[in-house]
């Protein structure tokens, strides 16, 4: 009955972190998947949270359904970190928002609702993008294609050529942007150059889908939102996805938010509804503990202030990282030029190697990184810095 099934080969990256776990060379380093490990090679659990989870620590209480869209406090709290605390579309109730299962429960909800409500639209991602990106939407029934993005020869961005493309989208097809700290490459647009992305948006009448799972790591909680902040200046329709997997640390608790910027209540309410049923059709309603977590931190001034430094210091860790990988490499490879690794933001570097200088670090250093190059520099710390960085150099210079 069975027999006729695909074989599912598994996700490359999380299929990379169950080799990584049997491998048993004692120096194995893991550098493929997007966590954010501590300077112990841990993964932490933020003093902010620590304090939420003893607030709602109580293992008898009742589990009732949350509503479809969320805690209120989650919800609210999202629109405040995307959108500013002030922000009038916030006053004028102009943000129709759910809390959802991570930045990936966002996205599938988006795209459903693109599809149900946008057939016509294409979506239209960068080259590259995270893989689940173009799974999901795809996943969707939304036709998937790729905008120019990364320029590999010169380790920069591909603006002039992604502009032209915009340039001949259609009317409401949507493009999938990445407002900070871009996953794969970390290499993100300036703010002039947002600022051209947006008038293009505005003028072709395309939809920005902005998917934000960085936010705090790469400049600052607000720089890292300039992007949408300026499509709501702009009077733009907008879709945000949220994740607070990596800047709360919550991975497994599945926890995040989409946000759809809409120019009446009107039209808010008839999509804050259609994004319920969505909702109601798929999984009903999310999970609850994620949640209170999200709601307790964001919404207490205090926690709220000691996470922002908590997220800070992790930026800064990853920076220090950059730095620190940059000068070994240059010391040991002078007539190489390795600035892309300070001019990435976030967790990521691109870090240009050909598929078998990876497969060479992961056989004969235990070093393990995702095959397109991309490097989690979040798993580096000042124990493995050097090793990685000699292997690299190792490598790249055989
Ligand atoms: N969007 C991007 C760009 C990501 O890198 C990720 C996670 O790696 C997500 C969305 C999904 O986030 P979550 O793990 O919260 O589903």
């Amino acid at each position: 009955m069975f027999e006729r099934i695909d074989y599912y080969a598994g996700d490359p990256i999380l299929g990379l972190m169950e080799k990584y776990s049997a491998d048993s060379n004692p120096n194995k380093v893991n550098l493929g998947i997007g966590i954010y490990y501590d300077e112990n090679g841990v993964l932490p659990v933020l003093d902010c949270v620590k304090t939420a989870e003893e607030r709602i620590a109580d293992p008898i209480a009742p589990r009732p359904y949350l509503p479809m869209a969320g805690l209120p406090g989650h919800r609210k709290g999202c629109q405040e970190l995307l959108f500013g605390k002030d922000a009038q579309i916030l006053k004028d109730g102009l943000v129709a928002t759910i809390a959802t299962i991570g930045g990936s429960g966002a996205l599938k909800v988006g795209a459903e609702f693109i599809h149900d409500w946008f057939p016509q639209a294409k979506c239209y991602v960068s080259d590259p993008t995270w893989g689940n990106h173009i799974a999901i939407f795809e996943g969707s029934d939304v036709e998937v294609g790729k905008y120019p993005y990364y320029d590999k020869a010169n380790s920069s961005i591909k603006f002039d050529e992604m502009i032209a493309f915009f340039e001949t989208l259609n009317k409401n097809d949507v493009i999938l942007l990445h407002p900070c700290c871009h996953n794969p490459t970390g290499m993100d647009l300036t703010q002039a150059q947002w600022d051209t992305v947006l008038n293009v948006v505005k003028a072709r009448e395309l939809i920005p889908f902005m998917d934000i799972a960085y936010q705090g790591f790469g400049e600052d909680m607000d720089s890292d939102a300039y992007a949408i902040r300026k499509a709501v200046e702009m009077g733009l329709p907008l879709f945000v996805s949220n994740s607070f997997s990596k800047n709360l640390s919550l991975y497994g608790e599945r926890v995040g938010g989409l946000s759809v910027v809409c120019p009446t209540v009107d039209e808010t309410d008839r999509v804050f509804g259609q994004l319920n049923a969505t909702v109601r059709r798929i999984y009903s309603s999310p999970p609850s503990h994620g949640g209170r977590v999200v709601d307790i931190v964001m919404n207490d001034e205090a926690l709220h202030e000691q996470w922002v430094g908590e997220v800070y210091a992790m930026r800064d860790r990853i920076k220090a990282m950059r730095l620190k990988l940059k000068s070994v490499l240059e010391a040991k490879i002078p007539n190489r030029n390795f600035d892309y690794i300070t001019r990435q933001n976030g967790m990521f570097s691109f870090t240009g190697l050909t598929p078998e200088q990876v497969e060479r670090l992961q056989t004969e250093f235990g070093i393990y990184m995702v095959s397109n190059s991309r490097m989690c520099v979040a798993g580096l710390n000042t124990s493995n810095i050097d090793y990685v960085a000699n292997a690299m150099a190792d490598v790249l210079k055989d």
